[in-house]
């Protein structure tokens, strides 16, 4: 597909998905020819999309990344989950080549020490993990929202990413996070513990901790680094090739 008819299917998309609630929106999507694709970090709002995706029996493959640094809270609540739903999660891992090369160079932890080492190790562990799960997809559904960081203020509902050659639809780009939590409350939706010992965004173990009384969602990911725009790159779309060489024809 070319760029120009990515981005105007893309538009077309984001404003049919406006008026539509989530089973609606997730609906549209799993109707359309070509497979989608959802990546969940088993997160509050991936939780809400997993669910519904569950529930209403929609045709959209999940997939998780299992980057060998998870919260074992986040690992048991894949196995949950897939229980409650009657659901299959695909577990995508890294190459054990790729790890030993990452940990050769910079060290099991080596991401502390620097941006470039932990875009390094995030490049491995998730963004080569990701190019294998989003293969074949023409839509890549996520959970980003608005609310989430001040660099995801303006996420559209649906989004050409030119990088990977697919259309990327954030069907929970409107919802605030006292929305989600009602949603989930009022559903029995299993959730993370975590995010009730402070912790609303959850990543990998070492590079997340819980967040104080006032801080922004995301502020305990990658606290150490100073940049505010910080991101692993699954999420920006000229990360995919600059974090890792051929990322976007990674197998
Ligand atoms: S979040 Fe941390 S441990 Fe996980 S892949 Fe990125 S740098 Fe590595």
């Amino acid at each position: 597909m070319t760029t120009q008819t990515l981005e105007a299917e893309a538009a077309a998309l984001s404003e049919a998905l406006e008026g539509l609630d989530l089973a609606g929106r997730l609906a549209l999507i799993a109707g359309l020819e070509g497979r989608a694709v959802f990546t969940t970090s088993l997160g509050i709002e991936d939780q809400v999309i997993t669910a519904a995706i569950g529930t209403n029996r929609l045709d959209i493959d999940v997939a998780t990344l299992k980057t060998g640094r998870l919260f074992t809270e986040t690992v048991a609540l894949i196995d949950e989950t897939e229980e409650t739903y009657g659901i299959l999660i695909k577990r995508f891992h890294p190459e054990k080549a790729d790890i030993d090369a990452f940990v050769a160079q910079y060290g099991m932890n080596g991401f502390y020490e620097s941006v470039e080492a932990r875009h390094a190790c995030c490049g491995v562990r998730k963004l080569k993990p990701l190019a294998r799960a989003l293969e074949g997809a023409s839509y890549w559904i996520t959970g980003l929202r608005r609310g989430q960081s001040g660099n995801r203020a303006a996420t559209p509902f649906a989004e050409a990413d030119i990088e990977r050659g697919l259309i990327k639809i954030n069907p929970l780009a409107d919802w605030d996070i006292e929305t989600i939590r009602a949603h989930v409350a009022a559903h029995a939706i299993p959730v993370n513990p975590l995010h009730s010992r402070g912790y609303p965004s959850i990543g990998c173990e070492p590079c997340t901790r819980a967040i104080k009384p006032g801080e922004p969602e995301r502020a305990g990911r990658w606290w150490w680094e100073n940049d505010e725009k910080r991101e692993c790159g699954l999420h920006v779309p000229e990360a995919a090739s600059s974090i890792i060489p051929n990322a976007s024809n990674a197998a």
